[in-house]
Order: C-alpha cells, then sequence, then structure tokens
C-alpha cells in the first residue's frame, strides 16, 4: 500500500452496504480503501494504521457509530481524521447528535454517488492541507529554533555568546531586585594568546579556546553561565553568589587552566589567564557592574597576569 495514498476506511455492519460504498469509491477515486464491519475492528484497524478518512454507519451491534466517533475525536492520535456519517437514520436529532460526536459531515441512505464523492473529496483535501499546513508549522519552528540558536551561541566554542549572556544577566538582575540578593561576574581573559596565534598559528588559537571553554565550564556548578564576551575573552555568572564566593572560584578556575598541558597538533604548551571578579551592585547596573570587573581584570593584567583581582565592592550587605 502507497504511503501518500488517501486511506479511507469504511465502517458498516451490513457488508453489502460495505460493498456498494466500496465499489463507488474504486470506480471514481485513487484512495485505498479498508473496510470494517463494527466499531470494534474500527478501532482495531485504526490502532495499527491512521486512515485520511472514515465513512461511519450508525447502527451497529456493539459500539454505535456515534460512540465510536467521539471516542476518536477524544484521542489527541486520532482527532484530526474526518469523519463522515453514512446511514439510514434521517431524523435531525440524529444528524445533530452526528455533528455533536464529532463527525464533519452526515449523508443519508440512500445517497447520490456524485453528492457523496463531492463531500468525501472535500474533506479529504481540507485535511490534506491541514496535514500540510501542520507540517509547515513544524519546519517553521525547527527554522526558528535553529536561529534562535545560532543568534545566542558562539560557533567556535559552542557556549553562549554576549547577547545571551546579557540576556540572562538582565533576567538575573530582575530576579535580585524582586528577591534581593546579587550575583557575581567573573570576566577573564587568556594571557598573551596573540602570542600563542603567533607561535603555533591560528587553528592552535582555536583549540585553545575551545579547551579553555571547556576547562571552564567543568569547573561551574550547573545553574552557572560561562559565555565568549569577544576574543580571547570569556564572561562567567555566578547567580546568588557573593564576591568573596566569585573569588574562590576564579581562583580555582586559574589553578585549573595553569596546571592544563594543551596539546593541539605537535605542540604542546600551557597558558594562563587573568581573572577580575565583581558582583552586580543594583544602584549601578548592569553595565557599569561589568566595567567593574573589566577594571578588576585589568588591574590584573597590569600588575602581572595569572591572577584574580577584585573589585572594590561599596555595598557588601547586599543579600
Ligand atoms: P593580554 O595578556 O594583554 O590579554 O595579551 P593578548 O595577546 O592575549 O591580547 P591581545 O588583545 O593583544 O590579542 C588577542 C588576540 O586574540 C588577537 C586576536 O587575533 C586573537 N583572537 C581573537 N579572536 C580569536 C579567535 O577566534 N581565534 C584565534 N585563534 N585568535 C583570536
Ligand atoms: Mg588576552
Ligand atoms: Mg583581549
Amino acid at each position: 500500500m502507497k504511503k501518500d495514498k488517501t486511506l479511507v476506511l469504511i465502517v458498516d455492519d451490513n457488508k453489502q452496504n460495505l460493498k456498494v460504498l466500496g465499489n463507488v469509491l474504486k470506480e471514481n477515486t485513487d484512495y485505498n480503501l479498508a473496510f470494517a464491519i463494527s466499531g470494534e475492528e474500527a478501532f482495531a484497524y485504526i490502532n495499527k494504521s491512521l486512515p485520511d478518512m472514515v465513512l461511519l454507519d450508525v447502527m451497529m451491534p456493539g459500539m454505535d457509530g456515534f460512540t465510536v466517533c467521539s471516542e476518536l475525536s477524544k484521542n489527541e492520535q486520532t482527532s484530526d481524521i474526518p469523519i463522515i456519517f453514512i446511514t439510514a437514520k434521517s431524523e435531525t436529532e440524529d444528524i445533530i447528535k452526528g455533528f455533536e460526536a464529532g463527525g464533519v459531515d452526515y449523508v443519508t441512505k440512500p445517497f447520490n454517488d456524485a453528492e457523496l464523492l463531492v463531500r468525501i473529496n472535500t474533506h479529504v483535501e481540507m485535511k490534506k492541507s491541514r496535514d500540510m499546513l501542520e507540517q509547515k508549522n513544524k519546519e517553521l519552528k525547527e527554522a526558528y529554533d535553529k536561529i534562535e540558536y545560532l543568534a545566542l551561541t558562539d560557533m567556535l566554542t559552542g557556549i553562549p555568546n554576549r547577547r545571551n549572556i546579557t540576556n540572562m544577566m538582565n533576567k538575573e538582575a530582575s530576579r535580585c531586585r524582586r528577591n534581593g540578593g546579587t550575583f557575581s561576574m567573573i570576566m577573564c581573559d587568556i594571557d598573551f594568546f596573540k602570542k600563542v596565534n603567533d607561535t603555533y598559528g591560528h587553528d592552535t588559537g582555536d583549540f585553545v579556546l575551545k579547551r579553555v571553554a571547556d576547562i571552564i565550564q567543568k569547573n561551574l556548578r550547573q545553574q552557572d553561565i560561562i559565555a565568549r564576551w569577544g576574543g580571547e575573552e570569556f564572561l562567567i555568572v555566578l547567580p546568588e553568589t557573593m564576591i568573596e564566593d566569585g573569588v574562590r572560584v576564579s581562583e580555582k578556575l586559574r589553578e585549573s587552566i595553569e596546571k592544563d598541558t594543551m596539546e593541539y597538533e605537535e605542540h604542546k604548551f600551557s597558558i594562563t589567564m587573568t581573572f577580575g571578579v565583581a558582583v552586580y551592585e543594583q544602584d549601578l547596573g548592569i553595565e557599569k557592574s561589568i566595567k567593574k570587573a573589566d577594571d578588576a581584570l585589568y588591574q590584573g593584567k597590569q600588575s602581572g597576569r595569572n591572577k584574580v583581582v577584585q573589585a572594590h565592592v561599596k555595598l557588601r550587605n547586599s543579600f
């Protein structure tokens, strides 16, 4: 059975009816057809393969057509399958019942072949359009997720980029404004990185950036965030962390980096990093608080590198 062909399931307890309806569809459409002689058999079939349309009789021994229809409508997997009742019951209240059960159309027997075919085709086409729309929506969502990922991720290291961590800091800052507390920010920069590039080549430099991102990430807690701020500079945000702990974390990172032997192609060497630590101060705002971490980093560079420098904080008791 070809998968892209429309599959119509016909349910009727009267085999003669199945035959008549089956022949009308066989002669006039290229649909694949399936047959069931009871509600129970219809469910058994639908559990195996989902039809694109169900033509449903109402009066059947066991489960009647209304029950089959409302069960199918309630189930997320089958709720979008259009169901057309084809029945001898022609009272208005039966028709209403059919629509209430979730049917899309109601055709009374004896039916006119041409009219029935038009009704079936209409609902098959509508179902196809809905399926296509759903598929397009899914693709659009996937494309959007990808764009968002690209916009928020540093492509070399795979860690968040500057825009991403800025968003996260804004969220953290609002949380601090609501609940009090603060967060630490560590600005760190590879020492003499230009020399790595000059001595071993740009590829080795890229490798070092990835390795550094990796080492830092492995040494942080789940809730901490590291981002590539620019070039060979990284910003780390430690939520709900006072500056003393920020310094402690930085010292641990500094040691881990210093101890690590970098091996890339035939090159074997080690590097160091300098760290500036500050906390988010509400009266300064994010930008100026970062500037303090940056100034501390600059001091560290000026005074010999491979060290951790703590920014001066006015409000120490911000918790
Ligand atoms: P300092 O200790 O003062 O930080 O000295 P430095 O050499 O690390 O700093 P400088 O700003 O002089 O040089 C940084 C170098 O980083 C220059 C730039 O080409 C290089 N760089 C920036 N981004 C990348 C990158 O993505 N890959 C590589 N391989 N190098 C990069
Ligand atoms: Mg540097
Ligand atoms: Mg730099």
